[in-house]
């Protein structure tokens, strides 16, 4: 764990780990990488960064320790799971300048940013204009996440699919709008809302309250000022995860997620309760649409606009009857996806982050572990809502050590010699398999292992899916 003791960083005992290196990237001889990468660009162990305390963090933070190149991780703020694999450092992501500091006085050599917010503030180009390296892209290219409306126009004019739309900043006119329309109908928050900015209006009077209470009673501050009116889709979602290096990209393996807090996709909307991959519902056809209409368009238009995206994007899609239709953008690795995609990612991580920096993504081709993944996440009894903390967590030592599962830590802190949860989603439980059911099974089990106090988890994680063809 580092601490900040008067303006210096200090190490007060964390896992024993090098020492820190003089200069920018230390003299560790240059090591092959694994073939599949095809991108041998690093010559040089680094010291790497990744800011972010969740499920998401740790899986990223899991997946960069077994790079080769990878000589000392630390993690801000981290949480358990971090601790465990790379060391931590307690400053909070809303710190950029204290990030920054760290990162200059600690020779970091690249740092990796896992939350929305952070990027949406402009942390990268903090840390560029330092001369520090850093992924994600920077508060213009952010954008297309931290603004809904942004994301829609640079969608109309490049003709990308997604749902009708209309955008307001004056309240009485998407009020009358609404009356023309049938319903339900979408209402979205034009900035970041915690995922929670999003409504689907079963009718007039529900439109109503979510305007009024959006854009006159502030409930989402200023996110909620301006918000879009969009055509409700009928489909089968679909996460998508890309690498943009500006001009080209890589995908990864498809994923989808379950956003409802309870089973048959019930009760409120949450961060995410379980992943899988791939998803059931993707295939090359639907992949060949996603580069033509929507993946080219946007990277034109987005080198049109003068912005330079490079970094992760994660577009949520809509398979329609028509075909897929773009929900949003996202502009970093998503949670729960990360937890389900990075364990059956075989390629070394640390290089494809790397060269989606420089510019030569398309250089990479990432080997996928063939198997399906499932990830279960266990969240506090209440969450979304409200919810205790600090429940004594027993049985992750004996879930842990099943085989092909690895639990990523999210909500939890360590009180003495016992893990205490500290959130409202506390693990994420994955495991692998030769198909979903087998995957599906081997994650329950390593749940059922796992206990505290009102522990709640969906019982129904990639059930729908089962049967489909892992290919
Ligand atoms: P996140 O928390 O993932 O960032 P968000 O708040 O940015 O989410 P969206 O992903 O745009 O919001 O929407 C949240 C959910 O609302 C989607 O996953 C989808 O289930 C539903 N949704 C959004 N837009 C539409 C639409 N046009 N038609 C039907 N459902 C939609």
């Amino acid at each position: 764990m580092i601490r900040r003791s008067g303006r210096e960083w200090q190490d007060v005992g964390t896992p024993a780990g090098p020492k820190l290196f003089g200069g920018r990237r230390s003299a560790r001889p240059y090591q092959p990488l694994d073939s599949a990468s095809r991108y041998s660009y690093l010559r040089f162990v680094v010291k790497i960064l990744v800011i972010g305390s969740g499920g998401r963090e740790h899986a990223l933070t899991w997946k960069l320790r077994q790079s080769p190149q990878a000589e000392r991780i630390f993690c801000a703020p981290g949480n358990v799971g971090t601790g465990e694999v790379a060391e931590n450092v307690t400053i909070p992501v809303s710190d950029l300048k204290a990030l920054v500091s760290f990162a200059k006085e600690n020779r970091v050599d690249l740092t990796v940013v896992g939350p929305d917010d952070p990027l949406a503030a402009g942390i990268i180009d903090l840390f560029t204009s330092e001369k520090l390296r850093a992924f994600g892209p920077n508060k213009s290219a952010a954008r297309i996440e931290s603004s809904k409306i942004f994301a829609k126009e640079l969608m109309r004019t490049q003709k990308i699919p997604t749902a009708e739309a209309r955008t307001f900043s004056n309240s009485s006119e998407a009020l009358h709008y609404c009356e023309r329309l049938e319903f339900p109908i979408v209402i979205k928050a034009d900035g970041l809302a915690l995922g929670k900015g999003v409504v689907i209006a079963a009718d007039a009077a529900m439109a109503r309250s979510t305007i009024d209470g959006m854009m006159n009673q502030g409930r989402f501050g200023d996110a909620g000022r301006r918000i879009v009116i969009e055509e409700f889709l009928h489909g089968t979602e679909c996460s998508l995860h890309v690498l943009v290096d500006r001009r080209n990209y890589v995908l990864l393996e498809s994923a989808r997620d379950h956003k409802r807090a309870l089973d048959a996709d019930q009760g409120p909307n949450t961060g995410g309760m379980g992943a899988f991959s791939p998803a059931s519902n993707w295939n090359s056809k639907l992949q060949s649409r996603f580069d033509s209409e929507i993946m080219r368009p946007l990277l034109r238009g987005l080198i049109q606009e003068d912005v330079t995206f490079q970094g992760l994007l994660y577009p949520g899609l809509m398979i329609t009857s028509d075909g897929p239709r773009v929900l949003e953008f996202n502009c970093r690795f998503g949670d729960p996806e990360t937890q389900t995609l990075l364990p059956r990612m075989k390629s070394d991580l640390l290089p494809l982050l790397e060269a989606t920096i420089d510019g030569k993504i398309e250089r990479c081709a990432i080997e996928w572990d063939t198997r399906a993944a499932v990830t279960v996440v266990l969240a506090s009894g209440g969450y979304p809502g409200k919810y205790e903390s600090g429940k004594s967590i027993s049985g992750l030592d004996q879930a842990g050590k099943l085989e092909d599962v690895q639990i990523f830590h999210a909500g939890t802190k360590r009180d003495g010699s016992e893990v205490k949860t500290a959130g409202g989603r506390v693990l994420a439980v994955t495991a692998l398999g030769s198909t979903l059911e087998a995957a599906r099974a081997r994650a329950y089990e390593a749940v059922s292992r796992i206990h505290f106090e009102n522990c709640h988890y969906r019982r129904d994680i990639a059930l729908n899916a089962i049967g489909a063809n892992v290919t």
